[in-house]
Formats: C-alpha cells, structure tokens, sequence
C-alpha cells in the first residue's frame, strides 16, 4: 500500500508534471483549508483553516506544511524527497520570511522556524519535534540584538540542541543509546549538574553565563556521544527537522498508538514547519492549552491552563503546575495561582472571543494551543478536542439543545464505546467515607478502578499478561508510556495537569486516572504518599478517577445510576426514535433481566438453559441433570427429567415474569452433556447411590460421553433428537412456564430455539415434540392457546445455505455468530488465542472476528441466509445473538442486512442502541451521497 501510494505521489512529478507538496498558511491567507486532513494532516489543514477562512483569519504565525504524500514517498524511497520539494519548500519559506520581516539563517534579523508532525488523527506526543530551528553561533547575536534578551536566546539555544540532537541526530538515525540512556537524559543530566552546584531550583534560575556554558557543553557531549558535530547551518537543520519528523512516524511509540487506535500505516504524518513564536520571552509572554469545553466532564465553560514564561511542550510535559485561565478552569491543585484572565486580561478576552469563533465555526468542542508572546496572543493549533464518555454525551446533547447542532449530528458525535465509561464501576460510597484517601490529585480519567501498584510501563504489560490488574503510577508518563498505560486499570501520576501527556492519552482512551497527585513521591519500586505512609509494588490501591482519589487496599465498586442522569437518558431516547432494529439481551437469570430492561432492552435474544446449572443456586438442579445424564434407560432418564422439570419450570418463569410479555427466545440444551459429567469422586459416589449402581458404573457411563472433538461432536440439536425426552422436558417446562403466567394474568410470549441445526429435518423432528407436548399443556391447564414461535438458530454455514428450506418450518432464525464464525472459518473458538495475534500482526485479518463480524466472509453467509429465508418467509423474524450482536460496526452490519433486532448482554445495550440509530444516520447520509 505504501509503495502504491510512494509511487502515485512521485511518479507524476518525475514526468516533470508539477505537484503540490508544500501548502502555506498565513498573513490572512491560506492555499489549504480544514477539509485537506488527509493531505495536510489535523495540525495542518486546521492551521490553514484558522489562518485563511473568511470567517476567522487568526493570529496564526506563517508557516507551511509538507503533505504526507511525501512523508509516505520519503519512507518508501530510502529517505529520499521528490525533486520539486526543495523549490517547493524555499518558495513557501521565502513567504514567511516576508510576513515576518525576518531571514532564515540571517546573522542579523533571524527567523527562528518549528518543525511539528502532524498526522490525519492526532496521536498525541507520539510523534518528534523541533523547536528554534535556524539557531547558531552567528544568528544567535542577532536574536540578541533584536529581542534585547540574552537570557532567552541562549536558552532557546540550548533548548535547540537537546531536542536536535535527540530527534534528529539519534532517534530518526535508529540510534540505541548505550546503557538506554538517551542523549537527551545525557544532556538533562548536565543541566541538573549545573542547577545542583549553583544551587538553583527552578531552570529559570539559570544566568546568561550558565546557559553558555551548558550550550558549549551540550555541544561538546553531542559530538562526543554520536559522533557528529551538532550542524550549524539552518538549512542542515531544517531538512534533518523535517526528515526526522517523517521518520517518527515509524518509531516505536508511534506504531504502538497505532495499533492501539487502529490507525492505518500507511497514512503517514505531514511536517508544519512555522515561524517560532515565543512563550518564555519573560513575565509578559505564556503559553497554554485550552478546551472550549470541559472535557473531562461536558462543563460548557472555557477551560484551560497556562505557564507564564514557557516554551512549547512545558504545558504537556506535566513539569511545572500551570495555571488556570480562568475561575471555571480552578481545580484543587491550582487554586491559588493566578488566573490569565488575572494578569493578562486583554490576551485572555481576545482568547475567548477566538474559541467562541472557532466553534462556532467547527460546532464542535475544541482543544487549543496559544502562545503570547510579550503581550500579543498566537494561535498555534485548534482541533476537535478528545474528551471522555461523560463529556461527549454532554457536549453532543447541550450542542443540540442549543441548536448548534442537529440529534442525528449529536448522535453520531458520541462512540458507542464510550458509553462503557458511563457505565464504569464507581467506589462504592460507603466504603469510601469509611476510608482514609492516602492521596488527593486531579480527577483526569473517569470511574474507578483497583489493581496493584507497579511502576514502569514494561511491569504494568508483564504483569497485566500474567492475568493481574495493575495500576500504573509514575511521576508523569511520557509517550513512551502508552503501552503499560493501555494494560494498566488506571494511571496514577504525582506530577502534571489536567492537560499532561497522562490526562491527555487517559481521557482518549476513557481510562480511569489521576494526575498531579499532591504530595506523592514515585520511586523505582515504591511510592510514599504525604503522610509518608509508604506503598510498595504489589500493593493493592483503589483509584476513583471521578474525584481524583487514591485509596489503599481493595475498596468494593459498585455500579453507576444511569437512570438518573438525565443527559444520558435524553441521548438514549433520541437513539430509540431513530434507530430501526430492536435490541434485545443475551440473559438467563431475572436479575441480569431487570438490569437488561433497565437498559432498555426489548426482549431477551438468547437464555441459555444450561446457564442454571452453574453458578449460585444450581446444586440441586445440577445433580438431577447428571444423574439424567448417567441414565441408560429412557425409563432412568424421564424420571430424572420429571424430577428437574420443575427446576427448569421455575427459572424460566421468574425470567418471563420480569419481562411482562417482552419476548424471551428460550434455547434448548445445548453443550454436549459429557461438559456435566462430575470429575470428584464424592459427587460421582452419590450419583452411584443414587441410581443405584456402584462407582465403576457411573465411571463408566461417564467415559463413554467423552468425545473427540465435542464442539462438533453430540451437542445442541443432536441431544433433543436421540434423547427426545430430554427436549420434550424442556418444552414442556416453556410452555406450563408461559401458560400459568398467563392464568395468573400476567403475559408471557416464549420463544422456542432450536440450537446448532444444519438441516431443515432436525427442526422437523423437534417440530413434533413442541405440537405434542403444546396440546398436553394446553389441554391440562384448560387454555385454548399458549402464544410461542418456533425457530432455530442458524449457526452452521449449512443452516446459512439452505435458509430457505429451514424456513418453512422456522418461524424465526437467531444468527449464532460464535459458532457461525468457528465453523465458518475454522477456526476453534476456545485456541483462537494461541494464532490470532500473528494474524493481526501480519495483517492477515484486520479484527479479530469473534469480536466483530468478519462482514467480507461470515457476512455474506448471514446475508444469504437472510435472503433464502425471506425469500421462504416474508415476515421472518431474524435477530442476532452471538458476541458480535453488542459491537457497533457490527450492529451496524446486522441493520444493514435487514435483521430485526440484535441481542447482547446487558451492559452493551447502551452501546448496541447508540450504534443502531447511527447505522440509521449513516444510511441517510450514504443516500444523500
Ligand atoms: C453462538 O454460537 O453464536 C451462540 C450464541 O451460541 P453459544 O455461544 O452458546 O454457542
Ligand atoms: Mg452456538
């Protein structure tokens, strides 16, 4: 793909056919606008936008952008660039210089230029950066004699060098460091040297002398460490910027965040290279993060934080506490700093007239960077800003009360995923106020979460797959973190915002977190909070990320009251008025039921019978259903069965009672039976006893279950046509369990489900056992009907293929897409575990598909099933009910092929609801097209 593309992007050019590599922004005007992000990258097209739209022109300093065409080109072709860039690049760049007034690598008016990535999505901090590119021996004096601060430029300088020397000159070179020490930390080290000896605490302790010094020691350890000189020439500079910011692209953090994301390799990063403006230019220059929202929860207040006196990253490296813009933007960590609207009143109303603008424009919630620069405010980035679950619920619905936006624009805002993080677990209040927090830090993820304290990125991924849930706690994280973050339950961090790298990865994610946590001292394998209580790797805590508390030990979590928050309900609503398919659940207790119901299920899709033989209660049932299963004769066998009917009877009417009528598909048994057989010689005793045979015996019965290959073996329909008793049983319990309700006057309408058929005569078989037994029912509780459908499941691809045929008999098909994928693909659905990661790895499959359907393969056999049974039955009711019917994309498959409703377990209903009425949105909008 990346070779397809290398070759379009610089094929025509080399047939001297003139494309467009490099687009300009700025001075009013722009040559790309914010529907170029595939183009221009976010960063690019929304700088070109904020620069150049009639509606905005912004103070946004001149630069221009290189597309990722060539990034791609230049990763494909050995790092070589198409011909026509370097004329493309000095005519773009001879236009900042006239905007600004300024020369490039002049020694005595410089202009100074940033070299920033800038993919399609943004990928926070993932990819590199240059700042004050075009810094030297010479121009040096020249910044000094324009800015008459020396300090500032021999800072900038040494900022030039540390952060060259580690993009450009070690990691775009694939350079290992020696004993994993980066030149950067070399160079930090040097200044943390410096700052020790002259006893300083802060950088901006640092004099004019110290800085020189450091800029010739940094020099010095750059050639002695990498073996090159630190390049003075700012054309040197500006490519090794550029071309190191391409080849970010392909490092390790940035493929890590991929996958992660899901986002495709082959879409590359573009460069913006811009005029530098400065934020530590003193006391009267800043620089900040802002959202036009909250994003952490939906608040519609501007919200944000800056430093004075910084440059660039030091908002998003989580270094210094920055303070907040504003009142609405205090937390308890910068209460008492000093608000911008404060100390830099005019720049802070001119700020906030910009981001009213600018989402009004974008209508939709924005994150931006500013710098001021000696009292005049730049804008260097505005793009959707990410936010949590919470807060897109609350934006997208506030934005449509405030008709900002249309339901189906603010339906389609929200990822059905991120209805998960409303869903999340919360400290349970009661055991919260019963316990002392050891720790208080800024609420920056939601939810709650316990684990085990570990303390490095590479011990949260082992432990996490060694099956333990940890929580990883860190000073700050860096990009390099995001694996261990992803792994962890939570972050905790003890330094940075609420716009740290942490905060900032955390809320895209909706993972529970905590940054900036007071007091807090992270060591290599320990952590002392502030009462120098001390918590040592291992240890459990609890994090509420909602607060922004930490807890040690274990404490109970409970889950939210949905009903009760209003915005959700209000989006839910609006789902259910647009959405087509119905959403039923997969349950089998009257619990899960009512929770299901709660959520808004429409019915139950799937109750596995075989569910009450496990878990709390099931004892009794269980021993009769082996001993039924270690019966030789019909005869052993239906006395068994008469004494479990009323167990099975009992559970199906407690089911269909919470329902009230709902429909509730009931599945008869379907694993094959050896999966009950007892393994402890006590349960298998009193079998014995209680047939009446001795140990050997029932040893045996047991062995002879057993089987090769179980999953295709003797399970599911296969039962009810050897034991026919056993199905008789079943639907007899159904049907007495439908009719009674209906006697007490309550509704009842079952289902009958016909598991793992593959030809239409099983159902046939099974057929005459339901109209036998219905009739007995009917007859012995004195009613002329018991309303029920007949159906069955089409989880075999033969079921798929000969749809048709199975029709005439099935009154509705339920897809069984676990098994319909097993045995579609071949692929064991219990040892998919120990191949699939090589197959995602290699591409072979883009998903996994027991989580979402493989629609190209799986699809097409659900597609013709639906077809071929139509085409039997009109009115066939068909629904979904494997895993797959709770994942959006393929939710939104299922309504597509026209399927009448989709079943999922309780706690996906949200999720499925939201992604049914947005597979209605999508359609209208393909149509539209
Ligand atoms: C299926 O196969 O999709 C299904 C729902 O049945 P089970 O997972 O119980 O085999
Ligand atoms: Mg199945």
């Amino acid at each position: 793909m990346a070779k397809k593309k290398a070759k379009k992007a610089s094929g025509p050019a080399k047939k001297g056919k003139s494309i467009k590599y490099v687009y300009s922004f700025g001075g009013g005007k722009a040559d790309g606008n914010e529907s170029m992000k595939n183009l221009l990258g976010g960063k690019g097209a929304n700088l070109a936008e904020m620069a150049g739209h009639k509606d905005l022109r912004l103070p946004v300093p001149p630069g221009f952008t290189i597309t990722t065409e060539v990034c791609i080109d230049y990763l494909a072709a050995k790092r070589t660039y198409p011909k026509q860039l370097k004329v493309q690049v000095d005519t773009a760049l001879a236009t900042v210089e006239k905007l600004m007034g300024k020369k490039f690598g002049d020694a005595s008016n410089p202009l100074l230029v940033s070299v920033r990535s800038g993919a399609r999505k943004s990928m926070p901090g993932m990819m590199d950066t240059v700042l004050n590119v075009g810094l030297n021996d010479v121009t040096i004096k020249g910044l000094i004699e324009k800015t008459k601060n020396e300090r500032f430029a021999w800072d900038s300088y040494r900022r030039l060098i540390m952060m060259y020397s580690d993009v450009v000159m070690e990691k775009a070179e694939g350079i290992e460091p020696k004993n994993g020490k980066g030149i950067r930390k070399t160079l930090d080290e040097r200044l943390g040297e410096v700052k020790k000896q002259k006893g300083y605490k802060l950088d901006t302790d640092l004099t004019v002398a110290d800085l020189k010094q450091l800029v010739a020691d940094f020099k010095a350890k750059v050639r002695e460490v990498l073996g090159k000189p630190f390049p003075e020439n700012p054309q040197d500079q500006l490519w090794g910027g550029i071309g190191a910011v391409f080849m970010s692209w392909n490092g390790k953090r940035a493929i890590d965040y991929r996958r992660i994301e899901k986002i495709p390799d082959e879409w590359g990063t573009a460069v913006n290279v811009q005029s530098m403006v400065f934020g530590n230019m003193g006391d009267d220059s800043a620089t900040g993060v802002a959202f036009t929202r909250n994003p952490g929860n939906g608040d519609p207040r501007f919200y944000g934080e800056y430093l004075v006196n910084a440059q660039g990253e030091d908002v998003v490296a989580g270094i210094r506490t920055p303070a907040p813009i504003n009142e609405a933007s205090k937390n308890d960590q910068s209460r008492d700093l000093p608000a911008l609207e404060k100390t830099m009143p005019k720049c802070y109303n001119q700020l906030f007239d910009i981001q009213k603008r600018l989402e009004k424009h974008y209508k939709d919630m924005q994150d931006i960077e500013f710098t001021i620069e000696q009292g005049t405010l730049y804008m260097l980035q505005c793009r959707i800003g990410k936010r949590n679950g919470t807060a897109a619920v609350k934006i997208a619905m506030d934005m449509f009360r405030e008709k900002l936006i249309d339901s189906d624009t603010a339906l389609s805002r929200v990822a059905p995923m991120q209805l998960v993080e409303l869903l999340l677990p919360m400290v349970d209040p009661k055991a919260e106020a019963a316990t002392k927090a050891i720790g208080k830090g800024l609420p920056a993820g939601p939810g709650a979460a316990k684990g085990r304290a570990v303390f490095t990125s590479e011990d949260a991924a082992a432990w996490a797959s060694r099956g333990e849930k940890v929580i990883l706690v860190r000073e700050e994280t860096s990009p390099e973190d995001v694996d261990g973050m992803h792994k962890a339950q939570a972050i905790l961090t003890s330094k940075g915002g609420m716009t740290s790298h942490a905060a900032l990865v955390a809320r895209g994610w909706g993972k529970c977190c905590v940054v900036g946590c007071e007091g807090l001292e992270v060591e290599a394998k320990e952590f002392k909070t502030k009462s120098g209580e001390v918590v040592h790797e291992g240890d459990w805590i609890t994090v509420n990320g909602t607060k922004g508390l930490v807890y040690r030990g274990e404490l109970n979590l409970v889950n939210p009251d949905l009903e009760h928050n209003a915005t959700y309900v209000e989006l839910i609503s609006l789902c259910n008025k647009t959405r087509k398919i119905n959403i039923r659940t997969n349950a089998d207790t009257p619990k899960d039921t009512a929770q299901a119901v709660k959520f808004g299920a429409e019915g139950i899709g799937l109750f596995r019978t075989e569910h009450m033989f496990y878990g709390e209660g099931s004892d009794k049932p269980l021993f009769l259903l082996r001993k039924m299963i270690m019966s030789k004769t019909p005869q052993e066998r239906r006395n068994a069965l008469s004494e479990l009917e009323p167990f099975v009877k009992r559970d199906i009417k407690a089911t269909m009672e919470v329902l009230n009528g709902l429909p509730v598909t009931i599945r008869l048994l379907d694993p094959p039976l050896h999966e009950f057989v007892p393994h402890s010689e006590d349960k298998l005793a009193a079998l014995a006893q209680e047939l009446g045979i001795n140990l050997a015996e029932v040893k045996k019965r047991g062995d002879s279950l057993k089987e090769n290959n179980p999953m295709l073996g003797h399970r599911g329909v296969r039962l009810g046509v050897t034991y026919p008793e056993v199905s008789e049983m079943q639907i007899r319990a159904i049907l007495e369990a439908a009719g009674e309700l209906i006697k007490e006057g309550k509704k009842a309408y079952p289902e009958i489900m016909i598991p793992v058929t593959g030809t239409v005569n099983e159902i046939i078989d099974q057929k005459k056992i339901v109209d036998k037994i219905y009739a007995e029912v009917c007859k012995s509780l004195g009613l002329s009907k018991i309303p029920y459908l007949y159906g069955t499941m089409i989880e075999i691809p033969r079921a798929a293929l000969t749809a048709n045929k199975m029709a005439e008999v099935a009154e509705f098909f339920s897809f069984g897409t676990n098994d319909l994928t097993q045995m579609g693909f071949g692929f064991s659905r219990d040892d998919i575990g120990s191949f699939l990661p090589d197959y995602l790895e290699k591409k072979i499959l883009k998903d996994d598909p027991f989580q979402t359907i493989d629609q190209e393969g799986i699809g097409e056999l659900i597609r013709f099933g639906i077809d071929r049974g139509r085409s039997t039955r009109a009115k066939l009711k068909i629904g979904i009910c494997g895993e797959h019917g709770g994942d959006p994309d393929s939710v939104k498959f299922c309504h597509r092929v026209g399927m009448n409703y989709v079943s999922c377990s309780p706690f996906r209903i949200p999720i499925a609801i939201l992604a049914a009425a947005q597979a209605v949105i999508e359609d209208k909008r393909a149509k539209k097209k």
